[in-house]
Formats: structure tokens, sequence, C-alpha cells
């Protein structure tokens, strides 16, 4: 009896790795992606891409052009060369480039695999005029360090996105991977050798790699197994010294977050980068469902890096609410190469980031001075951006121009929209609820794998709050009045003042009153749509003044630098004369240079208020 089960067995096995190849069909089989990460050549890693057999030709593989949550189209086909589609005889298949992330293989029932090369981001970021965030980017340093962001090696066959993917990693045996994706079942461990698996496409992006030395620590916060791993070049920093701060904020949060629902496992992947050579440059962090990619640099002071570690993986953290619970159809059903993009960034970044500062202030982390600073270098930064923007617009068209420059004020008004929105709704419930009440609610209601219709969001919260939150989105995120943020510091007992800061003359560390621009020779410029000093004000300069001589000697960068050096030596009484350019005009200003002071506005609670006011701000603030 054995004998006979031996041969079907063996029979089966033949059938199996041979011909019948043809009969498991892409449906039936996961595709299996191999990175070499040991075999590197000029910089850059093959990738081999096997499916299951096509039973249709013109079979079209492609790379994402933008994944969820950069908001940007960045092309990752770009970085894919030596592309090459191969029969099951070993053939070369003829291959058409479609676009910059497409290439189609007509013959595509005849099919086996398809193999490339991929060069990282992280080389280029100096010679792109515009780089990929270092956080969605990729690296490849070999025998140190890979930022696997699989989107930038890993693509997808068209109409098959659902199909499971085995991912196969080869490796130098003394680094190790930090990632959320599972491993493979039932594999024998290999130092040589990694297996991951995912459901779909969407799971392989979704959960990149670090692969480094091994530089990791793992604690519990509550029901949450946190993983933080980290590439430092110089070996500045373990993983160890920034565990403490790590786990004091995320207890915060979780804390803050209370019974909403999150994953059970968290992990950090923090790159650090060399600011000597050409390295990352972008620095930040991009949310994933279960970790958060950060890049900084290594040169930080630890105080520094711990702080904007602090900031930053906060922010990501909180998109577990949003968008990666709360999200509409647009997300859930993310079009890798061709997105619709939904109208609620006030919501996905603008709440999450809301959300980053008030944990802090209401779990005790900062004092409420801190918050109100932050408040308002929000408000500060918010005025570089076009104030009468409708945000929803702006949403929906962010890939595109005005819209596309005017992203950055989702992390500034984005925020303050929802600081906003909490005092009105706290007002109207008697400090019952806020934003967060409202979040948790949206979350019951919908979830991962529930999304939302984009165009009955607005309705929804509105029908779960009050008449006066319809008037606000109505004008103030959907229309395009600017908010009087006075209006609703006053529900809380609060007041803006201004307050005359000294500064420095040209610049000091929070901002910079000139820039340098490079298209136009390096020309040296004052700022527009910024508050100036004093010094400024009282020259008579204005923003777009472009600097043509200073005291009789020509404007250059160079000699502006100098000047600059020199204008901390300055007193009050010293006399300067400045041409400028204006309108194509020469315009001579003159005078004494005084000491440069800044109006700020700055928040302050109104003494002798009634309990009503201070009531509501406890509500706010302490919850
Ligand atoms: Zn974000």
């Amino acid at each position: 009896m054995k004998k006979v089960v031996l041969y079907i067995l063996i029979i089966g096995l033949v059938y199996a790795c041979g011909t019948s190849k043809r009969l498991i069909t892409i449906k039936n089989v996961p595709i299996i992606a191999s990175l070499d990460l040991i075999n590197i050549k000029n910089d850059k890693v093959e990738v081999s891409i096997n499916p299951g057999a096509f039973v249709a030709n013109n079979v079209s593989f492609k790379i994402p052009m933008t994944v969820p949550g950069t908001y940007s189209s960045d092309n990752y086909g770009k970085y894919i060369q030596d592309f090459i589609a191969l029969d099951y005889e070993g053939k070369v298949l003829k291959v058409d480039k479609t676009d910059q992330n497409t290439w189609l293989v007509p013959e595509g029932k005849k099919l086996d695999r398809i193999t490339y090369w991929v060069n990282d981001t992280y080389d280029t970021e100096n010679e792109e005029v515009e780089p990929v965030f270092s956080p969605a980017g990729t690296n490849i340093s070999e025998g140190k360090n890979f930022i696997l962001n699989l989107h930038g090696f890993v693509g997808y066959f068209e109409g098959f996105k659902e199909i499971p993917y085995t991912i196969l990693i080869h490796k130098p045996a003394d680094l190790v991977g930090v990632t959320t994706l599972p491993l493979e079942p039932n594999r024998k461990p290999d130092p040589l050798w990694d297996g991951y698996v995912a459901n779909r496409y969407f799971e392989v992006i979704d959960n990149p790699i670090l692969y480094a030395k091994p530089n990791k620590e793992v604690f519990q916060i509550k029901d949450i197994r946190v993983t933080l791993g980290v590439y430092s070049p110089n070996g500045v920093y373990a993983a160890s010294d920034l565990r403490e701060r790590m786990e004091e904020m995320m207890i915060a949060q979780k804390a803050f977050l209370g019974d909403v629902d999150s994953t059970k496992e968290y992990a950090i992947l923090l790159y650090l980068s060399d600011l000597d050579k050409s390295d990352a440059a972008g620095f930040g962090a991009l949310e994933h469902h279960t970790s958060a990619v950060v890049v900084l640099p290594e040169a930080l002071p630890k105080e520094r890096l711990e702080q904007a570690m602090v900031d930053v993986v906060s922010h990501e953290f909180f998109h577990i609410v949003t968008p990666l619970t709360i999200h509409s159809k647009e997300i859930q059903f993310f079009d890798f190469n061709n997105p619709k993009m939904s109208k609620h960034l006030w919501m996905y970044e603008g709440t999450t980031e809301y959300f980053a500062n008030l944990f802090q202030i209401q779990q005790g982390l900062i004092k409420e001075s801190e918050f109100y600073k932050r408040i308002m270098d929000k408000v500060a930064n918010a005025k570089s951006f076009d104030d009468t923007m409708s945000f929803t617009r702006m949403s929906a068209n962010i890939l595109d121009e005005p819209y596309e420059d005017n992203y950055a004020n989702v992390y500034e008004k984005g925020a303050l929209i929802n600081m906003a929105l909490d005092i009105l709704i706290r007002e109207k419930s008697e400090g019952e609820r806020g934003v967060l009440w409202l979040m948790k609610e949206l979350s019951k209601k919908y979830g991962k794998d529930t999304p939302f219709e984009d165009d009955m969001l607005i309705d929804e919260i509105v029908a779960m709050t009050y008449p006066e939150v319809g008037v606000f989105f109505n004008k103030h995120v959907i229309g395009n009045q600017p908010i009087d943020y006075s209006e609703y510091f006053a529900k809380v007992g609060l007041a803006m003042i201004q307050e005359d800061i000294q500064t420095g003359y040209f610049l000091d560390d929070q901002t910079a009153f000139i820039d340098v621009n490079e298209e136009e020779g390096n020309n040296v410029f004052v700022r527009d749509n910024m508050n100036l000093n004093s010094f400024f004000i009282n020259l008579g300069l204005q923003g777009g003044d472009v600097f043509r001589t200073f005291n009789g000697e020509e404007v250059t960068l160079e000699t502006m630098r100098q000047i600059v050096t020199r204008s901390y030596a300055w007193s009050p009484d010293t006399k300067v004369k400045i041409e400028v350019i204006r309108n194509e005009q020469i315009i001579r200003l003159e005078g004494v240079v005084g000491l440069p002071t800044l109006k700020m506005d700055k928040i302050i609670a109104v003494e002798a208020v009634s309990a009503d006011f201070a009531n509501l701000r406890n509500a706010w603030l302490k919850e």
C-alpha cells in the first residue's frame, strides 16, 4: 500500500513541476515575488515576479504611479530597468512599455515570469526636481541597509490586484528584517532567505520592510505589541536610546483614544539619514495600517530627535483612526495608477495632526502655553497658503495645480479647522462631545473594510451633530471663507493679542525674511506672504523686492551671507543704504536699522471669565 501511495505522489509531483504549470492559472496560485538583496549590481536589486498562467493575451504589469498617503504623483516605474518577460521555455517575449509605469506583454498566454532591476530613490533625491518623499522611497545600500517600500520593488498585473503574494527575500545573513508583513507559515528558518505573505497587492505595499543589522526594541502598550527598528548609518543611535520616549508617548496616545479599536501590532521603521552624504532628505513619515516609516537626520541631538519622533510618530499612529479606519471608497479601492482623490483631507490629515497635538496637552505631555504656541505657529504658517481655497475642492484635486502647491496647508489650516470644529461641538454639547467623540462614532459605523460615500460624509456629520456644524462646513471647509480663529478662542475664554518679539535682522532660528531664487541667478529677495520684522517695515522693504546693492556693494548670494553675518554686530543706530528692484524699477531706501522686532499673535487666557467659559476650556483640553 505504501508503494502505491508513493507512486501516486511521485506522479503528482512530476505533474506539478512540469508542464502542468500552465494549468495553474493566475487566479489559483499566489504571485511569487523574489528580491535578491545579496547580488547587488550597480546599486540595483534584481526582482523576479512569477505568477500563475494567464488565460488571455495582452497582460499588463504595473508599478504604482502613487500610493495612499503621499498625495503626489511619483511614478515608481521610472526606477525600473532592464525589464524582461520570459516564456515557459526561458525565451524572451516581446514587451511594450506603454507608459512610465506599465509594461505590456502581447503574448500573455506564454508568459512564465518577469525580471527587472530596481534603482533606489534615496540616491537620486538630489537629481530629481520633485523627489519621492523619503518615507515613501526606497534605499539600496549593499550589505548595510535596505528600505523596502515594496511599491518601489513589486508591481501587480492589471485586473489581478486581489491575488495573494508570496515575497521571498534573499538577504545577507547579518541583516534582519523589521516589518508587520506576516512570515510565510511552515517555511524552514534560513539565515539567507525570508518568506512573507500578503493576501492582496494592497497588503504588499501597506507593510514596508527595513533590513539592517539588528537594532530593535519591542514593547507592549496594553494590547498592542510595538516594534521599533532603527538604522543608524554611523551607529549614533540604538533603538534602546529612543524606546523610553516612544513608550511614554504611545501610552498617552492609547489613553487619549480610549476604546477605539486598533491594531494588535505596530512597527516603527526609523531610517536615520547621513547629512554628509547624498542621502534621504525628505524627513517625516508615512503611515500604514500597522506601521510607519520615519526618516530623520542622524545628526539631530537626542532631545531634538526624540521630540521629532514624538511629533511625527504620534501623527502616524493617529492615522489608525483616519484614513486607515474612517475613509471613503476612493481610498478603500485605491487605484495606484489612476487614483480618484477624496474630498476629505481636512479629516485624513487635519484631524490626525490636530489629535497629535491635542493628546499631548490632554495627557499632560506639554503645558497649556506650549499647546497655544503650537496653535499660533499653525495660524502663522497657514498664512503662506491660499486661505480662500475650498478645502474639499483642494483635496479632490490635490495632484494638480494650484491645489498641489497648497497641500502642506492640510497640516496647518487642516488642524485649525478641526480645532474650531472641536470647540464648536464642545460648545453646543456643553462640553460633552468633541471631534474625538465624532471620530469614535464614525469608526463604529465604518471601519477598515467599510468605506463611506465621499459626497455624503459632511451631511452625515451634520446629522450626527448640530445645524451650526453644517454652517461651519459650508462656509469654511466647502466654501472659501477664512476662519476668524479669535471667535472660537472667545468661546473657551481665550483671546489673541499681539506681542513684539525680538528677532534677527534677516533671520532667526524660526524664520528667514529673505530667500534665494535659484532659477533667477541666485537672486536674494524679500519673502512674500509673511509678516516682516520692523527692520524691513521701517526701511520700506516689501515682499518680493530683489536686493540689488547694499551700502553700495552688489548683492549676490555670497555677499548677502557676509551682510547677514555682519548684521549680528549692528547697533540700532547703524545706517544702511539699499537698492532693490520692485516691479522692474530700482528703488532706493535708507535709514537706521533699529531694533528688529516682529509682531506675533499670542493666545492668552482672559482673566475673570465666567465659569462656563473656563469649564468649556477644561472640557476641551483636560478631558
Ligand atoms: Zn499624515
